[in-house]
């Protein structure tokens, strides 16, 4: 395994960043997590586009062209062998300065891609779903941190996580402040109500997920309706289907929300025709990008 360190490939046992680094110290920094199908980087310019954004947000300057990056990534792909599946990891942080906060005397952002394999959830819970709980830990505001921004600091939803696992689930659904559905933890949230697929909007303070947009498109395509839209909670209790999108999930049907099976406690129609669609998007040429 070779991890790319600003430019260069190392070994994983050397892959090392400095103590010093504020995305160590700070949580400074953004990143993205990518699937590799077939070989190939899926949906390279939406996360190239995200990223930057990303990193315009907070500030930070990428010391690498979007098209340096992308071919970076491939050469991690070739070098590392990763024919089939795989997952990208391309971390920038704000690099090593002082002890203090001031992120502009950190002089150059560190950068590393790390390409190796990715821990799916296990198949089965495809055909049964998935429980989730509604964590009652509010997701961070878009005043505090924007959520659109894909950073390193992963506390606000780690800790939310960690109400799931406290009850032997993998994933919770976050509040806004307002007491709207956000997203999940790792993964955006979709319900169908009467054939109609209903997902918070980019207003409700989430991570503009890529596997959500591709969801979204590829329902628009087969003929689905699609709301963007507030809901709170007790409209999941009385969804037709609920499902996840995220990167490493693809799309995870939820049977059970808190102690409410949804409809017959199965994967849904529509979730079922989504997840195909989706396996059938990546043999295209489409999703790369
Ligand atoms: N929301 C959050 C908080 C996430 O961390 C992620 C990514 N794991 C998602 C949504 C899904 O985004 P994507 O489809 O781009 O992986």
């Amino acid at each position: 395994m070779k991890i790319w360190m600003d430019g260069e490939f190392v070994a994983k046992e050397d892959a090392r960043i400095s103590v010093y680094d504020h995305g160590l110290l700070y949580g400074d920094g953004v990143f993205e997590g990518i699937r590799i199908y077939n070989g190939k980087v899926f949906q390279r310019a939406a996360h190239m586009d995200r990223l930057f954004s990303s990193a315009e947000k907070i500030r930070l300057e990428i010391p690498y062209s979007k098209a340096e990056l992308v071919e970076a990534m491939d050469l991690c792909i070739r070098t590392n062998g990763l024919t089939e599946g795989g997952y990208i990891r391309l971390v920038v942080t704000r690099g090593a300065g002082t002890l203090g906060l001031h992120p502009f005397w950190c002089p150059k952002a560190s950068v590393f891609i790390i390409a190796d394999q990715i821990q799916l959830y296990p198949t089965e819970l495809y055909e049964t779903g998935m429980g989730v709980i509604v964590a009652k830990r509010p997701r961070i505001s878009p005043e505090m941190l924007d959520p659109a921004v894909k950073s390193l600091n992963y506390l606000n939803n780690i800790l939310a996580k960690v109400e799931a696992i406290d009850v032997g689930l993998l994933e919770a659904v976050m509040l806004n402040d307002q007491g709207n559905v956000a997203e999940c933890t790792g993964d955006n949230i979709f319900l169908v109500d009467g054939g109609v697929l209903v997902t918070p909007p980019v207003s409700a303070g989430i991570l503009i997920g890529v596997t959500r947009n591709v969801t979204i498109m590829l329902a628009k395509r087969a003929g689905i309706a699609v709301v963007e839209r507030d809901f709170k909670p007790a409209e999941l209790y009385e969804a037709d289907e609920i499902f996840v999108t995220g990167t490493a999930a693809e799309i995870m049907a939820v049977t059970k929300v808190d102690d409410k099976v949804i409809a017959d406690g199965k994967a849904g129609a529509v979730t079922r025709q989504l997840l195909q669609a989706f396996r059938d998007f990546i043999e295209t040429d489409e999703a790369y990008e």
